[in-house]
């Protein structure tokens, strides 16, 4: 193993930026060959969304809230014109185009973008051992769900997931819906709201003085050897994976909805936060697979917890973490406190991810308060890492002539992607507001 220093000397300048916290802006130079993995394909995705339509009589029975969707768990497209503008200002950089932002923070169920893959894979838990124990055919309708010799069958079952709070809201909500016992390991960065509403639900929580990492790696270890325990591994399941891929072809239809075109001469830039790369590396994968090369898809992370970028640019990804460069990990965007990448999505994503920006965590704040001033739009902080990453790429030469964008660019279509915070509490999202003081002072 080499030594922190070694790490830094070997992959040069941005890696030693990053080392010292500063924010950077990585564009990946095999961004151009968009080559897909022939593991996942458009059919893998499309099995996903399938089986999603056919729990949409079951969801809308027992989440009233999805009710006027089918039962179908999909957010707002919104235009955002007002904070467009105040970007503009705040930036120095002109929006030309579209500016769009995508409202998974408002997703029903667990209001994160937590609730695409998450709730899928434990849905396909649930098929598959109604399923197995004959208790369904594909073709049922499957509000027989809510009956409760399923809610027995699953009780003999449990469900185990690590995670720095999202993913376990959106775990625990769903299984114990269902009726399956489980078990969230939370860790240290986890709000303690969210710990107390799965209580509430009926999940077992279970909590770590310490990293994302450890509380995944507990969850493994609990479930491990436990052929009636599902472990959800954030840190590489294609389950979820599948699930946030099914993201692509809903945003089609809403973008074709709002005759918003798609095609060589007008680009869409998709802006996500990032964690572990689970959500983003999903999200980005079905959207390639439908707009292929006339999507730019950008990742953001906090400059305490760049994983994402740090695998990518290494090369090394999972093989190396946030730690190796020493950094701390730690950041006030909770569902992006990972310090070590998925296994699966750096990989699978190695030409397709087209850029990652870092931010500093104070500046997250600023752009919360900007969005609810404007908009009266709320999101956590961790949603508001990509804010700056459009004006960011906008000013980046290099980018531009390098997808020959330069008329194009103003016939552009960018959506940020808001991946959490309804379900935040108001004296909690009235701390962060408060904490704000990057543009309220200017
Ligand atoms: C989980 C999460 C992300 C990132 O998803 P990963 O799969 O961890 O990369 C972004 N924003 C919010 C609010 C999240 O909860």
């Amino acid at each position: 193993m080499l030594s922190k220093t070694e790490n830094i000397e070997r992959f040069g300048e941005t890696v030693s930026a990053m080392a010292l916290a500063k924010e950077i802006l990585w564009i990946n130079p095999k961004g151009m060959e968009n080559q897909f993995s022939s593991q996942i394909t458009q059919k893998d995705i499309d099995l996903a969304e399938a089986r999603l339509q056919r729990f949409a009589p079951y969801i809308r029975k027992v989440f009233p809230e999805t009710q006027k969707s089918g039962g179908v768990i999909e957010s707002p497209l919104k235009e955002i014109p007002k904070m467009q503008k105040q970007l503009t200002k705040l930036l120095g950089v002109e929006h030309t185009g579209t500016l769009l932002l995508k409202c998974d923070s408002h997703l029903p169920v667990s209001g994160s973008i937590k609730a695409r893959g998450g709730i899928h894979e434990v849905l396909k838990f649930a098929e598959d051992v109604a399923l197995k124990e004959g208790k369904i055919t594909l073709e049922d309708n499957y509000e027989i769900f809510t009956e409760d010799s399923f809610k027995e069958m699953f009780s003999r079952y449990s469900v185990a997931v690590g995670s720095t709070g999202n993913l376990g809201l959106s775990i625990g909500i769903i299984s114990a819906k269902l009726g399956f016992q489980v078990f969230v390991h939370m860790s240290a960065d986890a709000r303690q709201w969210k710990k107390d509403l799965l209580r509430e639900k009926g999940a077992t929580v279970i909590e770590y003085q310490d990293s994302y990492q450890k509380a995944v790696a507990e969850g493994r270890k609990a479930a491990e050897g436990n052929t009636m325990c599902h472990f959800v591994d954030d840190e590489g399941s294609l389950d979820l994976f599948m699930g946030y891929a099914t993201a692509g072809r809903r945003l089609a239809a809403q973008l074709a909805e709002k005759k918003v075109i798609v095609d060589e001469e007008h680009p869409l830039f998709i802006y996500i936060p990032c964690g572990v790369g689970g959500a983003p590396g999903g999200v980005s994968y079905g959207i390639k697979k439908i707009f292929g090369e006339h999507a730019h898809c950008f990742f953001a992370e906090p400059t305490h917890a760049p994983c994402m970028a740090l695998g990518m640019i290494t090369g090394l990804h999972d093989e190396i973490s946030v730690e190796d460069i020493g950094l701390d990990g730690k950041t006030a965007a909770d569902g992006l406190a990972v310090g070590r990448p998925s296994r699966l999505v750096g990989k699978t994503l190695e030409t397709l991810i087209d850029g990652i920006s870092t931010i500093d965590d104070e500046k997250l704040y600023g752009y919360l308060k900007a969005l609810a001033d404007t908009e009266d739009i709320w999101i956590e902080p961790s949603a508001c890492a990509t804010f700056d990453t459009i004006a960011r790429v906008l000013k980046n030469a290099e980018y531009l002539s390098m997808y020959h964008l330069g008329d194009k660019i103003k016939k552009a279509t960018h959506i940020l992607w808001a991946t959490g915070g309804s379900m935040v509490p108001i004296d909690e999202m009235q701390q962060y507001y408060n904490k704000a003081t990057l543009f309220s002072d200017r």
